[in-house]
């Protein structure tokens, strides 16, 4: 098949089944053809490379150059983008080709892709239940089958988490190992651009184009990328893993129990021991994480005030009147409780209190990691606490929905690279396994979910 067929039918695929799962906010049909036709003309010239006319789609939180890019939100909702997002041009770079644009809980902040102003993803595997945040979007089309791959984001869980709720594999790599230039900011010491696809393969492909120093960037770490497929068979023999005794509490259910220990006796059946360690720091995750990311995106959404770029509101009075009401009209519920938390948080007299102390026991929680990688080679862990809830169940308790994020968030927190595997069902719903690597170790996570899969 040539590119454009292929590209073709995606895009049929897409507009026969996508309004059952509202996964797409913007399909670029015509780019993607464009795209294909010079990716055959690459191949009938003999430059074709492995990424010639591989169709695939990106989150709504990367710059698009003319396309809307909206980050599921209001305020965005009318913003074409100028310039593209480094992961963007890289893909675009290497030959792929751009679906459009995936659907995302507003500005990445949820955890369950009811927040998007653009509505809510259904799960493929039960339309009564959610896709997971906040890259339901890119989850629930790698699921769907109408993409091979996507692009996604993770702030304290929003690849691993979707990646668990649908059934499908999803990398957060290094703090620093991709670029978030043109990746609207969110909390920027924990943003990380990464991938959702079928497998551990196709995300070792994905990351080889993702990865790397950018200039624009200035956490962007100078460090060589290996190629990620090159030690994807490599023998896991040897190898110690280590299962927190805080990630096994006896509140976590005896199906999630089990589900997850099969899945690790299987990496012990190929050679690998278990270890049981302690990350004594982990309850104070969730607490510390919801003070800082609220405290970084009310300072990174103050940009969005109606007047250079988004949403504008209706005659403004004056000024103060124009940055009320816009914003107002612009941002969901769950965004201006973060707004209001973060500023709060960040504010004279409650700084060293809050924002201060929460930094101080973000180094306990990384020093606990560091700690356990002095004696384990890699850590697992449910990806989640339980399997995809149904949609309406926690969007009336902000902090039942915050607790999702439980086994996720201190990764994120202490900037170390973890994947999200298939590893069975509960009652027809999938459930992920987390394998949480030491710093730039993503070869190894990649490694380990290949011998899986
Ligand atoms: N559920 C988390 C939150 O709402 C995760 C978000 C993310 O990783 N982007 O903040």
């Amino acid at each position: 098949y040539s590119s454009v067929e292929v590209t073709q039918a995606y895009l049929d695929r897409i507009h026969q089944l996508d309004s059952r799962y509202n996964s797409f906010i913007t399909v670029t049909a015509e780019q993607a053809l464009a795209q294909a036709a010079a990716a055959d003309a690459a191949r009938a010239a003999g430059n074709a490379t492995p990424w010639s006319g591989v169709p695939m789609a990106h989150k709504d939180i990367f710059c698009t150059d003319g396309v809307l890019t909206t980050c599921g939100s209001k305020m965005l909702g009318n913003f074409v983008a100028p310039y593209n997002a480094t992961v963007v041009s890289n893909f675009n770079s290497a030959g792929a080709v751009s679906l459009g644009k995936l659907n995302m809980d507003e500005f990445a902040m949820g955890s369950s892709n009811e927040s998007s102003f653009f509505g809510a993803v259904k799960n493929p595997w039960h339309p009564e239940h959610v896709p997971g945040g906040s890259s339901g979007g890119s989850a629930a089309a790698v699921a769907a089958r109408l993409i091979p791959g996507a692009t996604a984001t993770d702030t304290g869980g929003s690849i691993r988490q979707p990646a668990a709720f649908c059934g499908v594999t999803g990398i957060k790599p290094t703090y620093g190992r991709v670029s978030r230039w043109g990746m609207i900011a969110f909390a920027s010491s924990l943003d990380q651009g990464g991938t959702i696809t079928r497998t551990a393969e196709d995300s070792a492909m994905m990351l080889n184009v993702m990865a790397g120093f950018d200039p624009k960037d200035s956490t962007s770490m100078q460090r060589d990328v290996p190629d990620y497929t090159a030690n994807l068979n490599d023998s896991i023999a040897g190898l110690t893993i280590g299962l927190p005794k805080e990630y096994f509490r006896d509140d976590l259910s005896s199906a999630m129990q089990q589900q997850v220990r099969n899945a690790i006796a299987e990496y012990e059946k190929l050679g690998a021991t278990v270890k049981e360690i302690s990350l004594p720091n982990t309850h104070l995750a969730i607490p510390v994480y919801y003070v800082i990311a609220p405290s970084e995106c009310s300072a990174n959404l103050s940009r969005m005030d109606g007047v250079r770029f988004g949403h504008r509101c209706e005659d403004p009075q004056d000024v103060n009147d124009l940055f009320k009401r816009s914003r107002g009209e612009g941002f969901g519920e769950e965004v201006k409780r973060r707004i209001m938390v973060g500023t709060y948080a960040l504010s004279a007299g409650f700084y060293d209190a809050y924002y201060k102390k929460a930094q101080q026991v973000r180094r306990l929680i990384k020093n606990d990691f560091v700690e356990a990688f002095k004696q384990v080679d890699v850590i697992m862990s449910p990806t989640t606490p339980s399997p995809a809830f149904r949609a309406g169940e926690k969007t009336s308790d902000p902090v039942a929905m915050y607790l999702e994020d439980i086994f996720t968030i201190a990764i994120n927190l202490a900037g170390l690279p973890a994947m999200s595997i298939p590893c069975g069902q509960i009652d027809n719903l999938p459930v992920g396994l987390q394998l949480i690597g030491n710093y730039f170790d993503e070869s190894r996570l990649l490694n380990l979910g290949h011998q899986f899969q």
